[in-house]
Formats: C-alpha cells, sequence, structure tokens
C-alpha cells in the first residue's frame, strides 16, 4: 500500500486520482503528487530509513509508487563529499559536493526520477515508455527501459553530444534524433503523446517522475545529520529538481524527520541559456523563453516547463541565481577536477562557476554551509574540454628523454 492521496493541481487545488494525466482539465496548470503526511509520519523514522539499503527507495513512502519497486534498485545514495580544499580556494568555511556523478548506473542524477518514472510505468500497465531528452533522460531511460523489459522510444536533439548518442545506442533502443533544439523535440513529443499510448516519462508520467528528484534532497539532510544546509546550488533546466529539493525539505519537516528549515536555495545556469535565472535577476515570475546557445547542453531548456515555480522557490527560501560562461563553465570542471578529484560533466561545471559568483556577489556567505549539486559525469562530456587541457608530456622509451621532460616539468 503507498501513501499517495492522489494527483493535485498546483494552481487550482483540484484533485484527481492516480492515472497517468499531468494536467488540470481545467485551469491547465501541472498536476503534482499529494502524500497522506500523517500517515508517512507514523512509519518513516530516522531509524527505519537507517535501517534500510542505500539506494534511493530508502525513502520509498515519501515516493509514488503503490507495490514494491522495480526498477533503480543500484541508483541513489550518491556520496556528500566534504570539499575543503575547493572550499579554501573559493572562499568557503564549510562545501559540499553532492556527487551525483558516480553510484547511479548511467553516472548522472537522472536514474532516480527514471526509477521512480519505469516502476509507476510498469505499475500502471505501459510496455512502451518513451521520453524527450537533452541527454542524460535518453541514456537513463534506455538503460533502466532495457532492464525492465520494456519498449522504447527516445527523442533527442540531433546536435547532441556524440558521447551520450553512443552511451543510450548501447541499450538498443528507437532513439529519434530530431532536427532542432529540446523544446522542439518537446513540442514534436506532446504531438507523438497524444496518438501513441506509451509512458512518456516527462510528458504523461511527469508528476511521478519528478518525485524521484526528492531523493537528492533527502539525501542531503541525512548526511549532514538530518539538518538542512544554509545554502545549495541546483543546475536547472526545466527547473524540477530546484523544486523538488525544496520539497523534499519541506517534507521532512512536515513529518518530523527535521526541526528546521532554514536553506536558500540558489539556481545555477549557463549564461546561453538562462530563463530561470533571468526572471530572477529582474525579480519577475514570467519566464521569457530563450533559444539556447551553451556548451551545457544537458541544462539547454529554452522553455522550463517549471521555471515559474523554481522562481517562487528561490524567492520564497531567500536565494538568487547565477549564469556563467562557456569558457566559465570549462574552467570550473577543471577546478572541481583538480582540487577534490570529481571529473563533471558541463553541468557541474555550471554549478561550481555560479557558485563561485554567488560568493562574490555576497548571496551566499562565507560562514554558509554550502552544497553544490553535481549532477552528472564528466566521461559523458568530454568532447567540452577538448583543445581546454594540457597534451601529455609525448617521449621516447628511455631514460634520456625521460630526463628531458623531467627537466622541463622541474620537480
Ligand atoms: C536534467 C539535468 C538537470 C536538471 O534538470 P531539471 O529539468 O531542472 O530537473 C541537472 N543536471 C543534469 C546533468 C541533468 O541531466
Amino acid at each position: 500500500m503507498g501513501f499517495v492521496k492522489g494527483l493535485k493541481c498546483r494552481e487550482c487545488g483540484r484533485e484527481y486520482p492516480v492515472e497517468p494525466i499531468y494536467v488540470c482539465e481545467f485551469c491547465f496548470g501541472p498536476l503534482e503528487v499529494a502524500y497522506d503526511y500523517e500517515k508517512i509520519k507514523n512509519v518513516l523514522t530516522r531509524e527505519q530509513i537507517l535501517s534500510r539499503p542505500q539506494n534511493l527507495w530508502r525513502y520509498r513512502e515519501l515516493m509514488p509508487i503503490d507495490g514494491e519497486p522495480t526498477c533503480g534498485l543500484y541508483s541513489g545514495f550518491t556520496p556528500l563529499v566534504r570539499a575543503d580544499k575547493l572550499a579554501e580556494q573559493i572562499g568557503l568555511k564549510e562545501l559540499y559536493i553532492k556527487d551525483d556523478t558516480v553510484t547511479h548506473p548511467t553516472l548522472s542524477f537522472k536514474d532516480r526520477v527514471v526509477a521512480v518514472a519505469l516502476t509507476k510505468a510498469k505499475e500502471f500497465g505501459f510496455d512502451t515508455v518513451a521520453c524527450a531528452s537533452t541527454g542524460n533522460l535518453a541514456h537513463s531511460v534506455s538503460a533502466h527501459g532495457a532492464a525492465a523489459g520494456l519498449k522504447r522510444f527516445i527523442f533527442i536533439p540531433a546536435s547532441l553530444e556524440r558521447s551520450k548518442i553512443v552511451a543510450s545506442l548501447a541499450y538498443g533502443p528507437n532513439l529519434i534524433a530530431v532536427d532542432g533544439n529540446y523544446d522542439d523535440v518537446n513540442r514534436l513529443c506532446s504531438e507523438v503523446a497524444n496518438k501513441y499510448k506509451w509512458a512518456f516519462v516527462n510528458i504523461n508520467i511527469r508528476p511521478f517522475y519528478a518525485e524521484g528528484s526528492k531523493t537528492q534532497g533527502y539525501e542531503i539532510v541525512e548526511q549532514l545529520d538530518w539538518k538542512t544546509p544554509d545554502a545549495v546550488v541546483v543546475p536547472c533546466a526545466s527547473g524540477s529538481l530546484l523544486t523538488k529539493i525544496w520539497k523534499s525539505f519541506k517534507e521532512m519537516k512536515e513529518i518530523g524527520l527535521i526541526d528546521q528549515l532554514n536553506c536558500k536555495v540558489f539556481s545555477a545556469q549557463a549564461t546561453g541559456c538562462s530563463p530561470i535565472v533571468a526572471a530572477i535577476k529582474e525579480g519577475v515570475d514570467v519566464i521569457k523563453p530563450v533559444k539556447p546557445n551553451t556548451i551545457a547542453k544537458s541544462l539547454a531548456i529554452g522553455n522550463p516547463a517549471d521555471g515559474y515555480y523554481a522562481t517562487k522557490v528561490i524567492k520564497d527560501s531567500g536565494g538568487f541565481g547565477a549564469d556563467v560562461s562557456d569558457p566559465e563553465i570549462i574552467d570550473a570542471i577543471k577546478l572541481l577536477a583538480a582540487t577534490e578529484g570529481i571529473f563533471a560533466e558541463t553541468a557541474g561545471g555550471v554549478t561550481l562557476a555560479s557558485a563561485i559568483k554567488l560568493i562574490k556577489s555576497g548571496h551566499i556567505k562565507r560562514d554558509d554551509r554550502t552544497v553544490l549539486c553535481i549532477t552528472g559525469n564528466g566521461m559523458k562530456t568530454k568532447e567540452a574540454l577538448t583543445g581546454h587541457t594540457g597534451e601529455p608530456h609525448h617521449i621516447s622509451a628511455n631514460m634520456k628523454s625521460f630526463e628531458e621532460v623531467m627537466a622541463k616539468i622541474g620537480s
């Protein structure tokens, strides 16, 4: 038995039964999963959570499934790494990396949302899953869908990084590369979803899919010994992860897993696609869609579905936003790797570079206990560093040649 009460419109509050639907018939607002927190409060204690296997299902009462989880049993519970060397460089006392570059089978945080989406799609009885993706979702649905024995239709912008295309193809899905950007792909998928009765993880399954992102927030709090950080920096594409981290903190307070919620939530975006940060900087909650142009392709959503709600969370929590250029993204990827040994994809560069700006501007204070959400592995976007790293020292296979190089390197 699950603890879900039903779906609820975020705008007008109208309630709906649990079905593969995502939009309110009356006001066209997005639907969200509503839970019976009173019931959850009685069963989900810190001790209960600590006794469970270290994967994302240790918070299963707060996930929108009815039966046993059937997907993503090895996803989640990624490390929270204390990053002292990096902290010193960027001027913070206490800094942590929520390291979603590792542990997940497809090496990005999308394995969280896909675990929930596919478990739910199977509960609904679908035999085919589909998605519109900026890259990581394609990889994750391809992999987990294969393991779940589901047919897969994956739609991507044709201009995606080659490594992400190859990584997805390895699992044998139907990969559809569309001429156009993510927003074009998404528009097409809405039409496809009207005709084909598939579980589109980010369309008709979206209310359930999005809940998976909450597990990152629960883990951060558990790993900080049941406290929220003072500041958290979150990379934004559609804005969903940011809103769900906030929801996870609020839920933990609601069911008594934490006493206090004091956390400023910050959005990180690439300047070449920063509709959410632009709204925050202008102090408005209307999102102006943009045409993406950035190396951070996994975040390149010009018309973010949860942009409006992300701006609300940022305002309510006292946070802010920052946007960074492609060279700043590359420098940050290298800084994180060189200080902490963590190789992040472009989205990770966006997060760290944005954090550096927010520290300089005083929005994040030196004493703020800060968490950076690093959401994907650098091996997935190696292309981005081409021409921006040094070259190996090339030598002949003899000591003389090596000593020549040593003389140049110095000690
Ligand atoms: C999808 C994604 C995000 C955030 O996506 P939202 O749509 O804002 O939830 C962040 N980082 C990476 C690497 C992603 O693939």
